[in-house]
């Protein structure tokens, strides 16, 4: 990188959005810069889980065996009246993108303790400077880069930083997103509930339920978080207010009200929250980028508000790296806003409608669609909460839906290579993008056009044998579980075009020409 820059990347904001931003970017060679506001991680357990589709980000990012160490595998999900009726249940299967039958497709967290790992695995990063204590105050640009003014919050010296492009990944309240005049539009739900994070003095039966308790006036969460800390987060009626919750002694009924006691847990900490439904009016203004909570606030119920962020910045770190190395042209940087905001949008619908079922505001009917099976399925079917995720739009060619491949995340299997390597499929495709042949080489199959297009991408081409044939080639990937071949098959596909991201570009089927920008 030439000499007027500081860093290829500034990231304001060193959350699970920033961090990730900062892990995607410095692991692929960027230099990057992160400010943050505060010395240490922020105190209070937020989020309360992850899924095997960030914990496939994670693998990408090396660091997944490190995370799952800090992490516990969630049992299901249930809700239930006080009266012990049980209106709806989600049992996990398996993952398919962690490897089948053996990694779990839901965790718990304790956020505090995951963010302090991802730290530990940031600071290993050759190219990361991270700034602590240190406020953004300032953010300029121009059609060269971005100017970050920070102050040291303790010596109040202020720094100028000169970056390529910046990434504002700072929190719900997003400072820079009021800087750039970017509006948030959407609501807050009136009602304010009460988080209470506790300590676990002894098991309960069935504490590893994640249990919603339905109810009109008092819905409760109630969730085991890692490194054994449980949470309940309940809402205060009508009347109630903060003033009325300033001691631990005043807190207490809540819980022994659910049939929790001083002999099952200690209150660790406790604070007042209230859900936003809001999305930012745009998620990009020139050289910055809204990520995470900057961008989108949702309702907890789907579990996916920290874990969208950490999306966003995994999608747009993949690409800001390739477009710094030439290897991708700038106008790839517009697909970041159009992958995103559709998938934000569908958890955040995911989340309001689940928010109706826990307080028991959702019809028969509505339950009943949450876990219908659609006519004509060609996906074994799944509740939208567990299901793996598909891209609804963005860099794709051809038809997306429930019969075309288009747009699913590639099933991670065991598999194997050519010369006899076993191991996670992940870890054995190349890195970029690649395609796949059911049995054949791909390159094959492609016109002299697409072939120009996907080598210009510096595509490779695998084709995936089944574990009964010799490999023919050097690249050839064995499907020992007999997972892709299988998965190939259920939509007619031969071949398959592979994002980065493990997302599927293209497929024979409907045109494997490189998707237009
Ligand atoms: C009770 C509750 C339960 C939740 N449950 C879940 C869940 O189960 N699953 C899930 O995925 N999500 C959940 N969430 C949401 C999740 O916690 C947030 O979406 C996530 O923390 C957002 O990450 P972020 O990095 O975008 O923002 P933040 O975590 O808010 O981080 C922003 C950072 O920017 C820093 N900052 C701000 N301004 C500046 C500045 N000017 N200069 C430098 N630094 C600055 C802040 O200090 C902060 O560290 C929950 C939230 C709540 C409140």
């Amino acid at each position: 990188m030439t000499q007027q820059y500081d860093a290829d990347v500034a990231i304001i904001g060193y959350g699970p959005t920033g961090l990730v931003g900062a892990l995607t970017l410095a692991s692929k060679g960027a230099k990057v810069v992160a400010f943050e506001r505060d010395q240490d991680i922020y105190a209070r357990a937020r989020a309360v889980t992850v899924n095997d589709w960030t914990m496939r980000i994670f693998q990408e990012l090396g660091i997944d065996e490190r995370i799952e160490k800090v992490i516990e595998p969630q049992r299901a999900l249930r809700w239930v009246t006080y009266d012990g009726q049980e209106i709806m249940r989600v049992v996990h299967p398996p993952s398919t993108l962690g490897t089948r039958d053996t990694k779990p497709r839901f965790y718990n967290i304790y956020q505090p303790a995951m963010e302090a790992e991802l730290r530990r695995c940031a600071e290993e990063l050759d190219g990361l400077e991270v700034h602590y204590g240190t406020e953004v105050v300032g953010v300029e640009q121009d059609e060269k880069g971005v100017t970050i003014t920070a102050r040291d919050r303790e010596t109040g010296a202020e720094t100028t930083t000169k970056a390529r492009y910046a990434i504002a990944a700072d929190g719900g309240s997003s400072p820079t997103r009021k800087a750039l005049g970017i509006a948030m539009h959407g609501e807050t739900v009136d009602t304010q509930w009460i988080v209470i994070d506790c300590k676990v003095k002894r098991w309960w039966p069935d504490r590893d339920f994640l249990t919603f308790w339905s109810d009109k006036e008092r819905p409760v969460v109630d969730i085991a978080l890692s490194a054994g800390n449980h949470r309940w987060e309940i809402p205060l009626k009508p009347g109630e207010s903060e003033a009325d919750f300033q001691t631990q002694d005043q807190v207490w009924p809540l819980l022994e009200a659910l049939g929790v006691t001083t002999d099952d847990v200690e209150i660790h900490q406790y604070a007042f929250y209230r859900h936003h439904v809001r999305g930012a009016e745009t998620y990009r203004q020139g050289r910055v980028f809204l990520a995470g909570d900057a961008a989108h606030l949702m309702p907890p119920w789907a579990g996916a508000g920290m874990q969208s962020g950490m999306r966003d910045a995994h999608n747009l770190g993949w690409k800001l790296a390739r477009v710094l190395r030439g290897e991708l042209g700038e106008e790839w940087l517009d697909t970041y806003e159009a992958e995103r905001r559709p998938n934000v949008e569908f958890f955040t619908g995911l989340a309001v409608g689940l928010g109706r079922v826990i307080k028991q505001e959702a019809t028969p009917e509505e339950i009943e669609a949450m876990n219908t099976v659609p006519e004509n399925t060609v996906t074994p079917f799944e509740p939208p909460l567990v299901a793996p995720p598909t891209m609804v739009a963005g860099w794709l060619t051809g038809e997306i839906g429930d019969a075309s491949i288009v747009g699913r995340m590639l099933p991670q299997p065991v598999a194997g290579d050519a010369v006899g390597t076993m191991a996670r499929l992940d870890e054995l495709l190349p890195d970029g993008f690649v395609l796949l042949g059911a049995q054949v080489d791909p390159a094959t199959l492609l016109s002299p056009e697409q072939k120009a297009g996907w080598d210009a991408l510096g595509a490779t081409y695998v084709a995936v044998r089944p574990r009964d044939v010799h490999t023919q080639a050097s690249t050839d990937l064995v499907d020992l579980q007999g997972v892709l071949l299988e998965w190939f098959d259920r939509y007619g596909v031969q071949a398959v075009a592979v994002r980065p991201d493990k997302f599927i570009a293209a497929a024979d089927k409907t045109g494997l020409s490189v998707p237009a920008l």
